[in-house]
């Protein structure tokens, strides 16, 4: 059987930050991806950029490393606002990688755990398989940070049941854009730039604009999607999320942030299948609706359709402390900080404005509600974390899911010298 300090499950954005933090601390790291990939929703869901966070946040360390290391492979831009997560999710597979590699931290693809042992409330090995070949391992910590917490429930670990859940969306990249032509559009239509923002980056045009149905604002985009509805070329739901962003080192792209698949019942394995088979076809409409509709698109095409269903919520584990909405409305102070940020609880509805984007101010989270109430050699990080529904949706952001991942590293760092 082979030995590690640390084994990793799930290689999105959370895990690959605890990975790194703890390989370059000397800790013997393992990471498992049932994909082939790193990234998770970052690479797989084509979710750019990284949201801004607070200026103040904490662990802030694999962040400032991946940009760096991003910014050498061409794979990152600064925005015209100073933030610094626009990334390529092309390319930030292999920067991903090349972290981890540098830093000898074991991974392995295409496999998942299957099986384990534990003696009281640790867990002592598991048995991985990628359904040819399966393997014993063993390590003295565990993190779960799959996303779905697939590690936890075959742990048979205690989750949250607070009966919410947000949209899923599909995303998709559209390239052969005329960027010049559609920035022109844009700031003739729009001068919120709460909403619409266009700057000349590198010698590129880089911009970002968004639609929705909400009537919490006036839309410059409205009459365009009015009329489409109109003329048939877009059906209702499509008009509920609209939001893209172009892409660092993929000059004439945009990446879209919809559509959202529609609400499908959660015990039906077909259902789901066909909620992403609808968003395949709202994915045709609305790059139907872009060529007509927006200067700048006549000759472009749908380039990439995310591998992966973006998934904004999942399943969160029970952990040694109960983080909730109140901890950040009154600002709670803890002693075990894990991240400072301030990004607004965000909630995604299907229904017209029941979407939430509450701004709050800056909040903390203890590392006690990433370690697993079950298990003491279990730590949960990422969008899975120990938290109710509507703290998890300020929480779920790539930036706090890097501070989660880099602070269990150290925290699992801490305890390794102790024993
Ligand atoms: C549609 C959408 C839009 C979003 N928009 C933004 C945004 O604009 N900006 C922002 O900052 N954040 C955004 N977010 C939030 C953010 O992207 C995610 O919350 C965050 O990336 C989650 O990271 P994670 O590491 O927790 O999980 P994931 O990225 O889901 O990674 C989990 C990984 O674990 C792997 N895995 C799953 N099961 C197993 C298993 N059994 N064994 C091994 N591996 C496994 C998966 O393949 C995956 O690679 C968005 C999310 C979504 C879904």
């Amino acid at each position: 059987m082979q030995n590690y300090d640390v084994v990793i499950l799930g290689g999105g954005i959370s895990g690959v930050a605890c990975a790194y933090i703890s390989s370059k601390l000397q800790l013997k790291t393992l990471l498992i991806e049932k994909e082939n990939y790193l990234g998770g929703d970052i690479t797989g869901s084509l979710v750019v950029p990284v949201m801004k966070s607070s200026e103040e946040d904490l662990n802030c360390e694999f962040y400032n490393d991946l940009v760096a290391t991003a910014s050498k492979l061409h794979a990152q831009i600064t925005y015209g606002d100073n933030n610094v997560g626009w990334f390529n999710p092309v390319i930030l597979k292999s920067v991903l990688e090349k972290m981890l590699k540098d830093n000898l931290c074991d991974i392995i693809f295409e496999a998942q755990a299957c099986n384990y042992d534990y003696d009281k409330k640790i867990v002592s090995s598991i048995e991985i398989s990628n359904g040819i070949l399966s393997q014993s391992i063993g390590s003295k910590y565990y993190v779960d940070a799959t996303g779905n917490a697939s590690f936890s429930k075959l742990l048979k670990c205690e989750f949250w049941n607070d009966g919410e859940s947000q949209p899923d969306s599909l995303r998709f990249i559209m390239s052969g854009i005329n960027l010049e032509e559609f920035s022109k559009f844009l700031k003739s239509i729009d001068s919120d730039e709460n909403v619409t923002t266009t700057y000349r980056i590198d010698n590129n045009i880089h911009l970002s604009t968004a639609y929705t149905w909400d009537k919490n604002k006036k839309w410059a985009l409205e009459p365009y999607f009015k009329r489409a509805l109109e003329d048939g070329v877009l059906a209702k739901e499509d008009l509920a999320y609209f939001q893209l962003f172009t892409i660092a080192a993929m000059p004439n792209s945009i990446a879209f942030n919809c559509p959202r698949l529609r609400n499908y019942d959660k015990n039906s394995l077909i259902d789901y299948s066909n909620a992403v088979i609808e968003g395949r076809e709202a994915i045709n409409r609305l790059s139907e609706f872009c060529k007509i509709y927006l200067p700048g698109f006549k000759n472009a095409f749908i380039s990439s359709i995310a591998s992966k269903v973006g998934k904004r919520e999942t399943a969160r584990v029970r952990c040694r402390y109960d983080y909730k909405i109140n901890d950040i409305l009154e600002q709670k102070d803890f002693q075990n900080s894990v991240l400072h940020s301030n990004y607004p609880i965000d909630v995604h509805s299907n229904k017209k404005n029941e979407s939430i984007l509450h701004k709050v101010c800056s909040y903390k989270l203890p590392i006690e509600a990433l370690i697993s109430k079950d298990y003491d050699n279990l730590y949960v990080i990422g969008k899975i974390l120990g938290a109710d529904f509507k703290s998890q949706a300020a929480l779920r952001v790539q930036a706090s899911c890097m501070s989660m991942g880099e602070a269990a590293a150290k925290h699992i760092a801490n305890q390794c010298k102790i024993l």
